[in-house]
């Protein structure tokens, strides 16, 4: 890895890993095509700051912080979803221990958190993210809608686990139909890793 760079993480998983709920096409273009464009633009940014330094010239820092603070939420949220999907069957019944115990005591059930979660998904406008976060203040699970990769966000908790609602996530398994595709997520969470991420942020 080039020194101040950002780059594409490999996925832990073949291309065809998840199909049939996202298919090895939909998969491959998602994470070498759009994830690879947030990583090339954020990194584009840090150069223009870098050509900006060494040239003594100014940035306009509100287009500048603006256009890094999208490319960069993109890089961000995508690494965390990667990671939170598995083979169907793969990734353990449900939520274990400790979250199980939080989703249990701050939903109610998980049947309930699911239905939340997934209306949360399915109403982001435009293009957009769920998510459940935990708040360490207040020891609370809650959740996120992030519209693009950077409005809406909760500076202060960390997210669980996360759903890519961009047209460019579903499209070519499921062209307008983003319920369906919210319905399919539910096939492939990785709750193992779900559950290890929930330890680490408490
Ligand atoms: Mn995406």
């Amino acid at each position: 890895m080039e020194f101040g760079f950002y780059e594409l993480p490999a996925l832990k998983y073949q291309y065809n890993a998840l199909v049939p709920n996202i298919s090895e096409e939909q998969l491959k273009i998602h994470h070498t095509k759009h994830h690879q464009a947030y990583v090339d633009n954020t990194n584009n940014a840090l150069k223009k700051w870098d050509t900006a330094k060494k040239e003594g010239t100014d940035l306009d820092l509100k287009a500048f912080l603006k256009d890094f603070s999208f490319n960069l939420g993109g890089h961000a949220l995508h690494t965390l979803f990667w990671d939170n999907l598995a083979s169907p069957g793969k990734g353990g019944e449900g939520p274990r221990g400790a979250l199980a115990d939080a989703i249990n005591r701050d939903f109610g059930t998980l049947d309930r958190f699911k239905k939340m979660f997934s209306q949360a998904a399915s109403s982001t406008e435009g293009s957009g993210w769920a998510a459940p976060t935990f708040s360490k203040q207040t020891g609370r699970l809650g959740l996120m809608q992030l519209e693009k990769h950077n409005a809406n966000l909760v500076p202060e908790a960390p997210i669980l686990l996360v759903l890519d609602v961009w047209e460019h996530a579903y499209y070519i398994d499921y062209k307008n139909l983003r319920g369906k595709f919210v319905e399919a997520f539910w096939g492939i969470v990785n709750w193992d890793a779900v559950s290890a991420r929930f330890e680490r942020a408490k």
